[in-house]
């Protein structure tokens, strides 16, 4: 096993044996496929729109009707609605009256907006001439060519790209399966919320923390209440999970402590491929396989648990699913000089704002001790220090990653 590697190291790591992971598939209604990862390639199977049709409510007319002298008289021939295809005889000097979405009749190139044109019975005076031929006239396939590579695989479905497939008909589309993940929290100064305290317990406030994360990647985790610091109760424990799921996911008892277990239990029961990275808090973050499951060990502390899950597990869980378009950190402008002595990638705690000139900025959280979450809580933002950095300046450009909304600047708490 290799110890105490970098951060970029143990993100590379992960990453590829998430990858060497094979994804399976599966056809879902469209209707649940919000956030899921796309497992083929969309091409478009008919022109979009698939038919000439009207951008407004209006008439359709003849350029050469109109081009000459307006205002001029045309006769109404009749009405073509949105999901209608009557047929007309287009004439000179005639029109039909169009509805938004409704197709375009042979021989009408262009449309008049109805606010500029007065119909009195059979006829229509067209008050203002168009702009140009072909005006309001939306074509077939403007918006894709019958073909044409629309969505591609290890896209996130979002609500357009959805909205995408939708318009080409699909009302099953491919995904790769999200990865099951088991969630264990480990100690024996662990209580479930609603449990009586006793002296020297504390809540188990990292299990439905790690559920909320699970559930913001679109992943329902399952979870056991606490486990004791036992090791033969962890492996019995760990072992089963890892006959059947894809991901073990442990917080706590990952340090060198007496009753830090979980490497130990690792090297012999399982592949270790690394443990402790330069990374704070998070440091002692244990990665390797575990029976048929990949596993990663968070350590315990409250902030240490977001950090290494936004930074490394959330990854994990996107290779797991052929995910290629994962979030990507922001730029953000330091509001104030930031001096240091560790020597490790590390992840602060900060609000997140824009000014009103559209620049982002990221005001520190002075707290930065890994147990006080009520520091995160306050925050909506991890900003990172580079390894090799001691001293920045106000106004210094930081990398950031937004784990709340991004306020406008000065409405952060
Ligand atoms: P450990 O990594 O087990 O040494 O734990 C480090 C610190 O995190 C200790 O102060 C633990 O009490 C605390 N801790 C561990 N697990 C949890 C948990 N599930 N919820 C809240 N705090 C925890
Ligand atoms: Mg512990």
């Amino acid at each position: 096993m290799q110890t105490m590697i970098a951060f970029h190291e143990a993100l590379r790591l992960v990453k590829e044996a998430g990858n060497a992971r094979i994804a399976s598939t599966e056809r879902i209604p469209l209707a649940r496929a919000s956030g899921r990862v796309l497992a083929t390639d969309v091409h478009a199977p008919l022109p979009l729109p698939p038919h000439r049709n009207s951008s407004v409510d209006g008439f359709a007319i003849r350029w050469d009707d109109v081009a000459a002298s307006t205002p001029c008289s045309l006769r109404v021939l009749g009405e073509q609605f949105a999901g209608c295809s009557a047929s007309f005889v287009a004439q000179p000097g005639t029109c039909v009256l169009v509805t938004t979405g409704a197709g375009v009749p042979e021989g009408y190139d262009t449309v008049v907006m109805r606010e500029q044109a007065e119909r009195v019975g059979e006829h229509v005076t067209i008050l203002r001439a168009p702009s140009r031929q072909g005006e309001y006239v939306r074509c077939v396939g403007e918006d894709a060519r019958q073909g044409e590579l629309l969505l591609s695989a290890g896209s996130t479905l979002d609500a357009a790209r959805i909205g995408v497939a939708a318009a080409c008909g699909l009302d099953r589309i491919a995904v790769f399966t999200r990865p099951t993940v088991a969630v264990f929290t480990l100690g024996d100064e662990l209580r479930q919320p609603g449990e009586h305290l006793e002296p020297g317990q504390i809540y188990d406030s990292n299990r439905p923390m790690l559920q909320a994360l699970l559930a913001e990647c679109g992943i329902e985790s399952v979870s056991w209440p606490a486990l004791p610091d036992d090791p033969n109760r962890l492996r019995a424990a760990l072992m089963d999970a890892a006959e059947v799921f894809d991901l073990i996911l442990t917080c706590g008892g990952v340090s060198a402590g007496d009753k830090d277990f979980l490497p130990t239990l690792l090297r012999e029961s399982g592949r270790p491929i690394f443990w402790k990275v330069r990374m704070k808090p998070g440091m002692p973050v244990l990665f390797g396989e575990l029976g048929r499951s990949l596993y990663l060990g968070l350590p315990g502390n409250p902030v240490s648990v977001l950090a290494t899950f936004r930074q490394l597990a959330r990854p994990l869980l996107d290779s797991l699913q052929v995910r290629r378009d994962g979030a990507q950190p922001l730029r953000a402008k330091l509001t104030e000089a930031v001096i240091r002595q560790s020597g490790r990638r590390e992840y602060r705690r900060g609000a997140l704002g824009v000014d009103e000139n559209g620049q982002l900025w990221v005001k520190p959280n002075p707290i930065d001790g890994s147990h006080r979450l009520v520091a995160a809580a306050v925050s909506n933002a991890l900003w990172v220090m580079d390894e090799h950095e001691a001293e920045l300046q106000a106004g210094d450009v930081v990398s950031v990653e937004a784990f709340a909304s991004i306020d406008r600047w000065g409405n952060t708490p």
